[in-house]
């Protein structure tokens, strides 16, 4: 995309000093990291039971949305488990011989963390079944006749892979974690914890009711809560004496045409082209991103999950439709065929009318 989003939950190219405070914000245990409780108890038994054994963590699969916190997830697994951590991405890593060195180069109980690993390649993937599985790396020396197969002993690690689409992994692939988990989208209170946090952090003083509307905003996504702090931060820090209060709040998301449910132009544009375009019928993916001018990939993975969520689309086998939901939010009207019976499926006390 030409513009970069504010709500866009991947990340953004940052300038350094965005990046520090990037680490500076990320949750380093447990009790830092807000919500996901489900998440955290049962990674909590397992760090216990692992260390009780002294063995290495079982390897864990997180699976959800951009910018909910799976990289922080690995990096608070790291921590609480006392072991390194080491960062890299399916797409990162091209060849097995890529893989290999990073393998070789860990110390047992290491948590070797994949982002993307659905993009890993298919000969990668191969070589890693060996080694998730029994700590082993099936390696080719030498070349022609001469070549012959070496099996090298690994130190016992532990892959921690993240993805925003389990359904892409192959199966043996995802046979191999003994973990698997989803994130869930934050509960608005949540984020609120999650943006008050931030602002300490960062030394800016905000007010609860601030706190509570950008909450609203930010897709339910802690990436988003912290980029539209920054943002509000930086409009406080221009415009007033740096507190963050609902005036300086209000004009700052103003300024950054972001809704009250956190719909951005982005977003509007695709649902006008839905509803103006195709009204309660179906429309296909492929179709939407020609309208919208998005990759296929942008609207599957940053804008479908959130309006999933609030229930202003669904999927059908035969494509998205905009929900009467989104028809109100937009302000038109649902043609008839409108079948409203099936569009409880995300509800969310919040973005009740
Ligand atoms: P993902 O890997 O799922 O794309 P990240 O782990 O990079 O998401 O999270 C994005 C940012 O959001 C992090 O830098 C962190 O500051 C913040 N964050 C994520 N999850 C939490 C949480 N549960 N509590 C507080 N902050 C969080």
């Amino acid at each position: 995309m030409a513009i970069e989003r504010i709500v866009d939950t991947r990340d953004h190219e940052e300038d350094a000093d965005e990046q520090i405070i990037e680490v500076t914000l990320r949750p380093r245990t447990f009790s830092d990291y807000v919500g996901q409780d489900r998440l955290k108890k049962n990674l909590k038994l397992a760090i216990d039971a692992a260390k009780k054994r002294s063995e290495p963590l079982d390897h864990i699969l997180l699976n959800g949305p951009p910018g909910l916190g799976k990289t922080t997830m690995a990096t608070v697994i790291a921590n609480e488990m006392g072991k390194s951590i080491r960062v890299t991405s399916g797409p990162a890593i091209e060849k097995a011989g890529d893989l290999a060195s990073i393998l070789t180069n860990l110390q047992d109980g290491d948590i070797l963390f994949i982002d993307e690993i659905h993009r890993l390649g298919r000969a990668v993937e191969e070589v890693l079944y060996a080694a998730m599985e029994d700590y082993k790396l099936d390696i080719m020396i030498g070349k022609g006749p001469a070549a012959r197969s070496v099996r090298l002993d690994l130190p016992k690690f532990t892959i921690i892979g993240a993805t925003t689409r389990a359904g892409a992994l192959a199966a043996p692939l995802r046979d191999r974690f003994g973990h698997i988990y989803r994130l869930e989208f934050y509960a608005p209170d949540e984020i609120s914890q999650i943006i008050l946090r931030a602002a300490s952090i960062l030394g800016n003083e905000i007010d609860e009711a601030s706190a509570k509307t950008l909450s609203t905003r930010a897709r339910l996504t802690p990436r988003i809560a912290n980029r539209l702090l920054k943002r509000v931060r930086d409009y406080a820090d221009v415009n007033g004496d740096g507190i963050i209060d609902t005036v300086m709040t209000k004009k700052a998301l103003e300024l950054l045409e972001i809704d009250e449910l956190g719909l951005d132009p982005g977003d509007r544009n695709l649902l006008t082209h839905m509803i103006e375009n195709y009204g309660s019928e179906p429309v296909g993916l492929n179709t939407l991103a020609a309208l919208t001018g998005d990759e296929t990939t942008t609207i599957e993975d940053f804008y479908e999950p959130y309006l999933l969520q609030i229930g202003f689309i669904e999927r059908t086998p035969r494509g998205r439709r905009a929900t009467p939901k989104a028809y109100k939010h937009m302000g038109k009207t649902p043609d008839k065929k409108d079948d409203s019976k099936n569009y409880g499926l995300f509800h969310n006390d919040l973005f009740e009318d």
